[in-house]
């Protein structure tokens, strides 16, 4: 089994490590700039012998190593700099995914494409029309991550386990994220139980900013290790055929009311990739968050395909 990890920035070195100690298969991490994957491949090798990882980690700038990967966990990307719009953000992304599912397609032609680079639902959209694969086999991370930080939030408000406690995201990976805090459990009791009802906006408010604020924090770049500990998550569960439901942004044809647009919602990852599209009944409420946060992505998409 050959995973490889485009992108040796923050995210993409953290899941090839999160992917060793899982040992989930050989890893192989590239990166445009000349001498940082081999560097980060190096290191991680390194610390084989001390974690107790047993698989082989190698980095290029070479596309070609990328052959016959079963899977392809796609993390390259810019940030947003000083003066940069969110449009020309949004089409500098999209040269770079377009330069990279032409690789895939040459090199690659059977794998899975696994996104985190943003803006998420645009570009796993972006990858699945330019890759002509099928939806199964294009899917996106966020919601994962979205989940993992809502429970966080939760366990520390409530003082319980992380384990004891469930909770799902779905929608868009950003401020039209669409929290289900009625299906929210902790140690099996509903969410609106263990916690008042200022204390669940507080939850679901710092939830849909937990991006922002660890930004705010760092000052230079972007959250990585639960970002590549979900990616990776989702990568198990392909890999491993677990058939785990979990959220991530895929194609609707007409699930949940929507059409051509990638979108989180709860699916279930097996060998097939995106073997279903789990259907879940919501209130109207919740359904009309979803397409508001559909049309956001909509509006995105027009810019890339206009007309
Ligand atoms: P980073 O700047 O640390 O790393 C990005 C890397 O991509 C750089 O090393 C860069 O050289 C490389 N790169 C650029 N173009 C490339 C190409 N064509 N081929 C190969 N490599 C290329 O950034 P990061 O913190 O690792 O974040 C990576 C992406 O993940 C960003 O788009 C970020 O917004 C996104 N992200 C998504 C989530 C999520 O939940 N989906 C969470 C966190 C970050």
């Amino acid at each position: 089994m050959k995973i490889s990890v485009i992108g040796a920035g923050n995210v993409g070195s953290t899941t090839a490590l999160f992917l060793a100690q899982k040992q989930l298969g050989d890893v192989v991490l590239v990166d445009v700039v000349e001498g940082l994957a081999q560097g980060k491949a190096l290191d991680l090798m390194e610390a084989a012998p001390v974690l107790g990882y047993d698989c082989r980690i190698t980095g290029t700038d070479s596309f070609e190593a990328i052959a016959d990967s079963s899977m392809v966990i796609i993390t390259a990307g810019l940030a947003r700099k000083p003066g940069m719009t969110r449009e020309d953000l949004l089409k500098k992304n999209a040269a770079i995914i377009k330069g990279i599912v032409d690789e895939i397609k040459r090199h690659a032609p059977k794998a899975f494409i696994l996104m985190v680079t943003n803006p998420l639902d645009v570009m796993t959209y972006y990858a699945l029309k330019t890759s002509g694969f099928e939806r199964s086999r294009v899917f996106g991370q966020a919601g994962v991550l979205d989940g993992a930080r809502f429970v966080s939030f939760i366990a520390e408000k409530t003082g319980v386990s992380v384990k004891e406690i469930q909770a799902l995201v779905l929608g868009g990976h950003g401020d039209t994220m669409v929290p289900l805090p009625r299906l929210a459990t902790v140690g099996g009791r509903p969410l609106k139980d263990a916690v008042d009802a200022a204390t669940l906006d507080q939850l679901i408010t710092r939830t849909r900013k937990a991006g922002a604020e660890i930004v705010s924090l760092l000052k230079t770049g972007s959250a990585y290790y639960s970002p590549a500990a979900s990616a990776v998550a989702m990568a198990e569960a392909v890999i491993k055929d677990t058939k785990a439901v979990m959220p991530a942004s895929v194609l609707l044809e007409g699930e949940y009311g929507l059409n051509d647009v990638c979108i989180g919602v709860p699916v279930k990852l097996g060998r097939q990739g995106v073997e279903e599209i789990v259907d879940m009944t919501l209130t109207e409420d919740e359904k009309k968050s979803l397409e508001a946060s559909a049309d956001i992505y909509k509006k995105a998409l027009q810019e890339l395909f206009p007309g």
